[in-house]
């Protein structure tokens, strides 16, 4: 949600007629995007801009995104000179900010105010685009800061998506990610999550359709059904998990057991046999005992997902898990966040090296020269969202583009799968 809401601001800016400076040097304006999510990466922001400001005396720096949300007036004593500071849902006004601190204007606040933005963005990759679905989240899980600094579930009507969307694949988007804090949830009037796949699946030209997040307890029988059937539905479902003891569930108030998760996982392979399943996993929550860990570690073993976010806990002011004493030593974090994280990645190589030998639908994403042998190859990634790499013709030097337009970013190729290198598939085109 973060990169979709960065992609938007550079989109209104480029509007506006900013340019994107060479680095930060060169810039007369710098903007920090925040996730408020974990304490670490919101005081990494902060730090990263208390630097800039000192660097670079006469820039413009705005600190963007929902630490603003939460942190409001505060953000001018933890930043002292920063230029302005601008909450998620008011981006759309950046350029105009902008110009108001060129006019001399100081410590410019804007929080909701919900100023419309730009819809329609491709503005990273030609072949791929994220379209919000929904904003914002009602659920509260207890450790969660998210229903605090982004408000409200707000879902948005289906023409609107559907019209994106179009707009998009005339631009020559191949690729859509529906984005919402828990897309299985969405419900504008008569339509639920599974119509409106089946509507955009309809409605538009759309190659490949990916959702992200669902929450376990609110996917169902028929989503899967719909995730299986529809062709252009993409087979990979990112379920966050968070713990796998009961007891640690039932704190973070996640509405859901071990045993239903379990079951549901079991539900998505039999529907849906080829599918990817992704996962976040907190480790740390306080009370958590060697046991509850244990617990977590079970389940991973038992579900070997293909990849997962692994995090410490990390206590946020205004939910209800702060008023709970952060007991865990910050050692003991550690230690299971690394054995989680080993057994994570090693299940999730395992995984990647049983592809070798299949052969795989591939979007190509841009062309790349490989350093060690001067081939120019293709880079994409699989409909279950494996990064994959394939040459593209190995006679051909980079310098004499175009390249044979068979090739050209946006293409889906079969590949087939002939090696892993560090997390990458490499292939070779059929
Ligand atoms: N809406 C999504 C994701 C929300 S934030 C969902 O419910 O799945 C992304 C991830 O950050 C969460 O899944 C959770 O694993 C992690 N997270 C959220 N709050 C956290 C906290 N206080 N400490 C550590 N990790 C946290
Ligand atoms: Fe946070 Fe839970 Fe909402 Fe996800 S579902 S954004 S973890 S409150």
């Amino acid at each position: 949600m973060n990169k979709r809401d960065s992609q938007m601001i550079l989109s209104c800016l480029l509007t506006d007629g900013f340019v994107v400076s060479d680095g930060i040097e060169d810039a007369d304006v710098v903007l920090f995007n925040t996730c408020s999510v974990r304490e670490h990466a919101q005081n990494r922001a902060i730090e990263y801009a208390k630097d800039v400001i000192s660097k670079k005396p006469g820039a413009v720096v705005g600190l963007v995104g929902c630490s603003v949300q939460l942190l409001r007036e505060e953000v001018f004593e933890k930043i002292p000179g920063l230029s302005f500071a601008c909450g998620p849902d008011d981006t759309g006004l950046m350029g105009n900010i902008i110009q108001r601190v060129i006019n001399g204007e100081k410590n410019i606040l804007e929080v909701g105010r919900n100023y419309p933005d730009n819809t329609s963005i491709s503005v990273n990759s030609k072949v791929s685009a994220f379209v919000n679905i929904a904003k914002g989240c009602e659920n509260f899980c207890s450790y969660c800061v998210v229903p605090y600094a982004r408000g409200k579930l707000k879902n948005r009507p289906v023409q609107e998506i559907v019209r994106e969307i179009k707009d998009l694949t005339n631009k020559g988007v191949k690729e859509v990610t529906l984005l919402g804090q828990n897309v299985s949830a969405y419900k504008y009037q008569e339509c639920d999550f599974t119509e409106l796949l089946k509507i955009i699946n309809k409605e538009t030209d759309i190659k490949r359709i990916r959702f992200l997040t669902s929450h376990p307890r609110d996917v169902d029988e028929k989503l899967l059904k719909t995730i299986a059937e529809l062709p252009n539905v993409c087979e990979h479902i990112h379920l966050p998990l968070q713990s796998g003891s009961d007891r640690i569930l039932t704190l973070m108030n996640r509405g859901y057991t071990r045993e239903y998760y379990l079951k549901l996982i079991e539900k998505c392979k039999s529907i849906i046999p080829q599918c990817s399943i992704t996962t976040d996993i907190i480790v740390g929550f306080p009370s958590e005992k060697d046991t509850d860990f244990k617990d977590t570690i079970s389940v991973l073993k038992q579900i070997r997902f293909d990849g997962a976010f692994v995090y410490k806990y990390s206590t946020r002011k205004g939910t209800s898990a702060y008023n709970l004493s952060d007991d865990v030593s910050i050692n003991d974090k550690k230690s299971r966040h690394r054995v989680a994280l080993d057994l994570v990645s090693s299940i999730a190589k395992y995984n990647l090296r049983k592809l070798i030998g299949t052969e795989q639908e591939v979007l190509v994403e841009k062309i790349v020269k490989k350093s060690i042998d001067a081939n120019i190859w293709a880079k994409g990634h699989t409909r279950k969202n494996r990064n994959i790499v394939f040459p593209v013709d190995r006679f051909t030097p980079l310098d004499s583009l175009p390249y044979p337009t068979r090739f050209i970013p946006g293409q889906i190729f079969n590949v087939l799968v002939k090696d892993v290198h560090n997390c990458t598939l490499v292939g070779y085109c059929l």
